[in-house]
């Protein structure tokens, strides 16, 4: 976890003393941001650059949300000024502009409880600490997200090693025979990016109709560097000295088993998205997605919602990141109003702003 700057959380189990020690030894936020995804790292630097005392919560350990857990290596094409960039060092230029006035990161706790503390403050309860704040922006995007998973016997041992749901470094599956599973996106675009890399690629789907792109799937289809077995699924792993060597497959009409050597198995057959505790905060929400007005701001008086997380009154709801950073800042500019009512709304130019 990085810990920056002189907000330091309190420890303590009983919320007034926690509240107390971190109001009168450590401060209070201005700002708390729920979610270290693009939106609420983008959020950081506007809160800082309106000289808003901020702390950054992410339940991961690293920042960047969904692009650095589900795509990292994946180049964005729309994310303006960026012709094209790799979902990895977009991650890293936020960060690097989130933290240039120096917030609390708060990586690796997962906020538990939202409660009023006095009048206009609120309490944040992680699992590993709490943090009193003036006002809090949620961009939690989808939530704490964890892929779903295949039924398999002995899948866990392998996990990590031999089996995996994201690629992290392409660099992983180089020279090794590799079976993914799966149908949609993930799975497709994973064996065209991979194809160069791996020695073999094997791609199984249950059904015979992809949920990917189209021209995606003519690709796969064209490249001969992949084999593509329809009606096909997993059913069993095995290896040596816990380094999987084998996958028995089966053809889901005829029931027929084949055995093939593989390295590596990623699966990409998706993922459940889950917000948890805060659903349970007293937010209005929209199916999974919290209620916000054209301000940003919740039914919670000093609470407001960005990103993939936020849907917004009388708009349309686009998750794309490029909407996310226009809401991110929309929310900051009205939470710094909110906190400092003398202050203007407009943030003035950072280009006006020395460096
Ligand atoms: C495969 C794929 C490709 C994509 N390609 C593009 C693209 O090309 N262009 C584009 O614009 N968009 C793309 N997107 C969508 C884009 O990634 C999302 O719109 C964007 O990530 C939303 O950002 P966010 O900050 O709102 O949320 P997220 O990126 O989801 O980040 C939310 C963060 O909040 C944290 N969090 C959740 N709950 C808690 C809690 N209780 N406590 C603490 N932390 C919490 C999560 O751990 C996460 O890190 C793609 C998405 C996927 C899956």
């Amino acid at each position: 976890m990085a810990q920056v700057s002189q907000f330091q959380s309190s420890e303590s189990s009983e919320t007034s003393r926690e509240a107390r020690q971190s109001s009168n030894a450590n401060g209070v936020a201005d700002i708390t941001i729920i979610g270290a995804g693009p939106c609420g790292l983008f959020a950081a630097y506007y809160a800082g650059f309106r000289e808003m005392k901020t702390v950054v919560l992410d339940a991961l350990p690293e920042p960047g949300g969904q692009l650095a857990v589900l795509y990292p290596e994946k180049y964005i094409y729309d994310v303006p000024g960026y012709p094209q960039v790799l979902a990895k060092d977009l991650v890293n230029s936020l960060v690097q502009q989130a933290t240039r006035y120096n917030p609390v990161m708060a990586l690796g706790e997962k906020a538990e409880e939202l409660k009023p503390n006095g009048e206009k403050l609120y309490l944040v309860k992680t699992d590993k600490s709490s943090y009193l704040t003036k006002t809090i922006l949620i961009t939690a995007g989808v939530g704490s997200f964890s892929p779903n998973k295949l039924n398999i016997p002995d899948q866990e041992k392998y996990e990590g090693t031999g089996i995996f749901y994201f690629v992290k470094h392409k660099e992983t599956f180089r020279d090794k025979n590799l079976l993914i599973v799966g149908g949609g996106d993930s799975a497709v675009d994973w064996a065209l990016n991979l194809k160069d890399i791996a020695r073999s690629i094997l791609l199984i789907h249950r059904r015979d109709q992809f949920r990917a792109h189209e021209q995606s799937v003519k690709e796969l289809y064209n490249s001969p560097k992949i084999e593509v077995k329809t009606f096909h699924e997993l059913k069993s792993v095995s290896g040596e000295n816990g380094k999987l060597k084998q996958a028995v497959i089966f053809e889901n009409r005829s029931m027929k088993t084949e055995t093939i050597p593989v390295d590596c198995i990623l699966v990409n057959i998706g993922f459940k998205a889950n917000l948890g505790p805060i659903s349970n905060w007293g937010l209005q929400m929209e199916n999974r997605s919290i209620k916000v007005n054209g301000r940003m701001e919740t039914n919670l008086p000093g609470v407001y919602a960005a990103g993939d997380v936020a849907i917004q009154e009388g708009s349309v709801k686009l998750n794309l990141i490029a909407t996310g950073f226009a809401q991110a800042a929309i929310a900051v500019n009205v939470a710094k109003k909110y906190v400092d009512p003398k202050a203007q709304l407009f943030p003035g130019h950072s280009s006006e702003k020395s460096a």
